[in-house]
């Protein structure tokens, strides 16, 4: 059976072109780029180009990149680098919708003394910045907000944040992971001091991220030892990870309109097509600023873990809330902060594409999709009673 990937927020593919740009590194060119020899020395020298490709994606300089394992423990160094460089300051500002990596780090930083501020946001789920500016105080070490979210594609007005964080002179991070490929990022046009990205969300391996810390910003490593990445951040590197991470910048820099549009016609096509073929349901988040690859629907009076059940039966893949919360049976937490109703948020699906991904697998979709809805509603007495009422009103 052949595989629908519609769950490209969770892990993307390697592509073929970064594959081919990494696998010299496993066999051939294993050297320590830390190594003073020639064969480590060529290794250095392929870091350095990947180094200015990830940084040429968001208009930074290459020695503002800082190589880490993933998104999670960039967003762990910045915001614990943020309280370590300001050791007075016990309050840290975030969101409701953040990512785990950040929310369950502030949920563990809170049973250390810190004050946390998880700000709400509305049925769309976008930010109040008047209520971010009210939340700073004197005590504030850290604003952090993710720039996309990983379950409805909602973008955030990061770069307006990090000016009203600057404003009352805090620094600002970003989680980034989601956007950073999907949306174009120039750090030469915002204030941001921190953000994190990830490389298995952009067609490059998994095990491999990237903290961008703006130049001048106070930084305190999280992991300690040799004097790789100058010291910001020890241990050696993943050469291959480091080297497809650059590749896989490259490719996205290079192709980003031109598959926005192709991604976002498909996206519209496969919502527009649900919307239309099934009742009763609707896109979770606003429907403009959103990643051109993402979307979120619940239908009503259906458990979002039965359709990923029947959908995995034709081999499609989504998901439920977050990859990584989906484990558990409770509604996400992005769904239950925008209010969406019980009944609603349970039965919720995220479809995010990319561009291996083609109409006719769309239109596959939108073919199994109401029979797996309907079959899914019969079964739920809550759904009887629906149709009885609407029968006799
Ligand atoms: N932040 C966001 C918004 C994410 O979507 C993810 C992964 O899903 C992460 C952070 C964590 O990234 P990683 O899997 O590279 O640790």
């Amino acid at each position: 059976m052949k595989t629908i990937y519609l769950d490209n927020n969770a892990t993307t593919k390697v592509s073929e072109e970064v594959l081919a740009e990494i696998l010299p590194y496993f066999s051939e060119f294993y050297g320590n780029p830390s190594s003073m020899h020639t064969f480590g020395g060529q290794v250095a020298t392929k870091i350095k180009e990947a180094r200015q490709q990830v940084a040429a994606l968001i208009g930074a300089s290459p020695d503002e990149i800082i190589f880490t394992s993933c998104g999670t423990e960039s967003d762990n160094t910045a915001i614990r680098s943020a309280l370590l460089a300001n050791p007075n300051k016990k309050h840290i500002v975030t969101s409701r919708v953040e990512h785990p990596a950040v929310l369950a780090l502030v949920s563990h930083l809170s049973t250390l003394g810190y004050r946390i501020t998880e700000l709400p946001v509305n049925k769309e789920g976008l930010l109040d910045l008047e209520l971010l500016r009210r939340s700073i105080t004197a005590d504030t070490a850290i604003v952090s907000l993710m720039w996309a979210n990983n379950e409805t594609g909602v973008i955030f007005p990061v770069e307006e944040a990090a000016e009203i964080a600057h404003e009352k002179g805090v620094l600002f991070h970003t989680d980034a992971v989601q956007a950073v490929g999907k949306i174009p990022i120039d750090m030469k046009r915002n204030v941001i001091d921190m953000l994190s990205l990830s490389g298995h969300k952009l067609h490059a391996p998994k095990g491999v991220g990237a903290l961008y810390v703006r130049r001048g910003t106070k930084f305190a490593p999280f992991l300690i030892g040799g004097h790789q990445e100058k010291g910001r951040r020890s241990g050696t590197e993943n050469v291959p990870g480091i080297i497809g991470l650059g590749k896989a910048c490259e490719l996205a820099a290079a192709n980003m309109e031109k598959e926005n549009t192709y991604v976002r016609r498909l996206r519209d096509r496969l919502e527009q097509g649900l919307l239309s073929r099934i009742p009763r349901c609707k896109i979770n988040g606003h429907l403009e600023k959103r990643l051109p690859n993402t979307t979120n629907i619940s239908f009503e009076y259906v458990e979002g873990e039965a359709i990923l059940l029947l959908l995995n039966e034709w081999g499609i893949c989504a998901s439920s809330g977050s990859a990584c919360t989906s484990g558990s049976l409770q509604p996400s937490h992005v769904l239950r902060a925008m209010g969406v109703p019980f009944t609603m948020a349970h039965g919720s699906i995220r479809f995010s594409l990319s561009i291996y991904n083609t109409e006719e697998e769309i239109d596959f979709v939108l073919d199994k999709m109401p029979t797996i809805i309907s079959r899914l509603r019969e079964m739920s007495p809550y759904w009887q009673q629906v149709e009885s009422c609407e029968y006799m009103s």
